[in-house]
């Protein structure tokens, strides 16, 4: 994820971390930095992405490690490693999370008739959050979810008309929750949910040079106008 450094600033909220691990022993994992790592797999709890006081985003390299216990915010001083309340982690999402981490390290994963890798699967769940967002609104795949998925807090303003990987977390959870979703009974689920919602193929275009896994190509062919 990308984490904008502009000298030691950083500006996005790209340095995820997981308070309880924290606790335990002051590193940071790589893992933290992947855009559908939501929950810690150890502690089964929210990740963070930014300082519960004052939502500055992580700075490693600025924190002063383990001072008596305590992993203080490099801005306003709050303790990183403090226990805090966690809300519930979405099934869905966590299990999308699970299967991807399965996948990393050397399995396949199956969606619908397809066998694919853990890049090429996400790649084509970065191409597929295209169709949640219409520019900063949420829009399009949202529209044909469950009441309480649809009526979800996350405000569109943490949503910018970016790519997936910079939305901030409870965004990306969202995100992940619904592309779980249509990956389900793969490709029906997801083409009905698009003619349903009105999105055609185009709506999926996006970076020149990017090639479409085929597992998502075969569902967009059948999108075209
Ligand atoms: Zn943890
Ligand atoms: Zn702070």
């Amino acid at each position: 994820m990308p984490i904008g450094v502009f000298h030691r600033v950083r500006l996005h909220h790209g340095h995820q971390f997981c308070i309880a691990c924290l606790a335990d022993q002051p590193f940071a994992k790589l893992t933290w930095r992947l855009a559908w790592q939501l929950y810690c797999p150890t502690h089964r709890i929210r990740l963070q992405d930014g300082c519960p006081h004052c939502d500055t985003p992580f700075a490693f390299h600025r924190v002063s490690l383990a001072i008596d216990g305590r992993i203080p915010c490099h801005i306003c001083g709050y303790n990183l490693a403090k226990p805090a309340p966690s809300l519930p982690c979405r099934s869905r999402a966590w299990k999308l999370q699970r299967t991807l981490g399965r996948a990393l390290a050397s399995e396949q994963i199956t969606v619908g008739p397809f066998r694919v890798s853990a890049l090429e699967y996400s790649i084509g769940l970065r191409i597929l959050a295209r169709g949640i967002t219409n520019r900063t609104r949420l829009s399009g795949l949202i529209d044909t979810m469950p009441r309480n998925i649809r009526m979800n807090t996350c405000m569109p303003s943490q949503i910018p008309a970016q790519p997936f990987e910079y939305w901030r977390l409870s965004a990306r959870e969202l995100g992940l929750e619904i592309l779980a979703r249509v990956a389900e009974d793969w490709p029906e689920q997801f083409v009905w949910s698009c003619r349903r919602s009105g999105l055609y193929r185009c709506r999926f275009d996006g970076d020149q040079g990017v090639s479409c896994p085929e597992w998502v190509g075969y569902a967009l062919r059948q999108l075209e106008r």
